[in-house]
């Protein structure tokens, strides 16, 4: 049994000081506390839990960049605290981490997977070998001579995990490594991934984000506010009971949908087309109602989003509001009328991360408060702090940098910027994409105090869960088309999928 084991921990805890600019210990965090977790020989298991629960500091414990405070890690057999087998351990547990940047360091392609530190020792015509075999292995060869600068962020992983595989380790800790990529750069690397761990390579993979988990690993171990939930076999849990084990809520709970009492059409989108875009999209949503647009990345629904706002054309249909023909040209005549849109990619088209909070909140309807020159800032200030508290905002004041927050909160802000003008129709574009599970929570319980206050909303998504937590009604796109619409008490993962 005992050479079956890769990894093991024995009551792990882990204590960072915390000291102020001048030195001084200012006090303890506890970041781990009393893990016992063992991870066998070509095993995958996924590690679970929302920022700031202890994965990171856990998964540096595999590749001693820390050392236990009690208790004690096993790599290979050997005890981490023993100096004598560092470099074994360095060696035989490969760490990926999150923003790939950091691992980058040399001028060409070839030379960040061939002059890693843990390389000395072997050959060099064997190094040789190994850089042309890894960056096969991960897709990149014919980047081989390429300048990693130029590299977009999914291929710069890629080279990160080719130098962890030049390396042969027997175990590949993956901390976050999805994080910064496009849903088709983290297919790539599932690829890459479930061929390491075909060929006898133990994974850990650790991410906040439970949809990545489903399809890879044989175990899941949830961590939640630095402590050790459990470890779970992956078919023998729900997707309820993962999430309760990660929020420490009940599903109904994070999907917070209140009974509301749907009302009239306010939103009505009529055979709209957009050549080599979209085709005849039709559908409506009623006050009070939650409409979730689904489908395949890249089936049309962000463009379809972006027409109804203003900022791209459509050649064919029309768009009914309260029953009238209305001509939106631009996003202003879309506010004017009481449609709002929270775009997908809120950083660049949501907010203006230099400004404080406050302002990002208001700036949609900053002719109220006077003149460009003549702002009544009290006023615009009380606005803005009300608006900040109905959604919830952590942050200390509303005068915080935008750019200061994390991507949950900043998603808060751009919710609270829409709510600021006076709106009837929501849409929301991957309102949850790239949050952790605290911070959806939030932005679901936002949505749904704000069905109830009658707003007609449209959520394009395309996380099942959330489709089928949130929304009345779900229309379903396919390749620019809207290819069926169900209704929330009939619709199934399936059924979705079928369409
Ligand atoms: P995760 O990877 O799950 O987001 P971390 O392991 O990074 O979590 O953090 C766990 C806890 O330890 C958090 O409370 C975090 O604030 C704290 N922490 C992490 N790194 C440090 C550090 N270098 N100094 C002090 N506290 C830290
Ligand atoms: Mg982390």
């Amino acid at each position: 049994m005992k050479n079956e084991e890769m990894l093991r921990t024995e009551n792990l805890t882990f204590e960072y000081i915390r000291r102020d600019e001048e030195g001084n210990v200012e006090g303890i965090t506890k970041a781990v506390d009393q893990v016992n977790l063992d991870v066998k020989r070509g095993e995958f298991i996924a590690v679970l839990g929302h920022n700031g629960s202890g994965k990171s500091t856990l998964a540096k414990h595999f590749n001693a960049l820390l050392y236990p405070t009690e208790g004690a890690v096993w790599v290979d057999g050997m005890n981490t605290l023993e100096d004598s087998h560092l470099w074994d351990i360095r060696q035989n547990a490969g760490m990926i981490f999150q923003n790939p940047d950091n691992q980058i360091i040399g001028q060409v392609v070839e030379e960040d997977v061939g002059f890693g530190p843990e390389n000395m020792g072997v050959p060099t015509q064997e190094i040789w070998q190994r850089v042309e075999e890894s960056l096969k292995a991960v897709g990149m060869y014919e980047y081989r001579k390429a300048s990693p600068n130029h590299l977009s962020g999914g291929q710069k992983q890629r080279v990160s995990i080719a130098g962890v595989i030049a390396m042969h380790p027997k175990c590949i800790i993956m901390d976050e490594p999805t994080a910064a990529l496009t849903k088709r750069e983290s297919e790539e690397l599932y690829k890459i991934t479930e061929k390491l761990r075909d060929e006898g390579a133990s994974i850990i993979f650790i991410s906040h984000r439970f949809e990545d988990m489903y399809r890879l690993a044989s175990r899941v171990t949830v961590f939640r506010d630095s402590q050790y939930i459990g470890c779970y076999q992956v078919d023998e849990i729900t997707n309820e009971e993962l999430i309760k084990a990660m929020v420490g809520r009940e599903i109904k709970d994070l999907f917070p949908k209140p009974d509301v009492e749907i009302g009239e059409e306010v939103l009505s989108v009529k055979h709209l087309s957009r050549v080599g875009y979209f085709k005849d999209v039709s559908f409506n949503v009623r006050k009070g109602e939650i409409l979730g647009l689904t489908g395949l990345v890249g089936a049309g629904r962000t463009e379809v989003c972006e027409t109804i706002f203003g900022l791209e054309k459509a050649e064919e249909g029309e768009i009914y509001l309260n029953g009238q023909k209305v001509r939106i040209q631009c996003p202003q005549d879309a506010m004017k009328l009481g449609i709002g849109y929270l775009p997908e990619d809120r950083q660049h088209q949501g907010l203006i991360l230099d400004w404080e909070i406050g302002r990002n909140i208001t700036l949609p309807i900053i002719d109220q408060f006077g003149s460009k020159i003549w702002l009544n800032e009290k006023k615009e200030r009380e606005l803005a702090k009300e608006q900040a508290e109905r959604v919830d905002t952590k942050a200390l004041t509303i005068f915080v940098k935008a750019s200061a927050l994390s991507g949950g909160n900043q998603q808060k802000v751009v919710v609270a910027k829409l709510l600021s003008a006076d709106l009837k129709v929501l849409i929301l574009d991957e309102p949850t994409k790239g949050v952790d599970v605290g911070a959806k929570a939030a932005i679901y319980k936002i949505m749904g105090d704000l069905a109830k206050s009658g707003y007609a909303i449209v959520m394009v998504s395309s996380e099942m869960p959330e489709i089928l937590g949130m929304c009345d009604r779900i229309s379903v796109m396919c390749d620019g088309r809207v290819t069926g619409e169900l209704n929330c008490g009939e619709a199934t993962q399936e059924r979705i999928l079928e369409h």
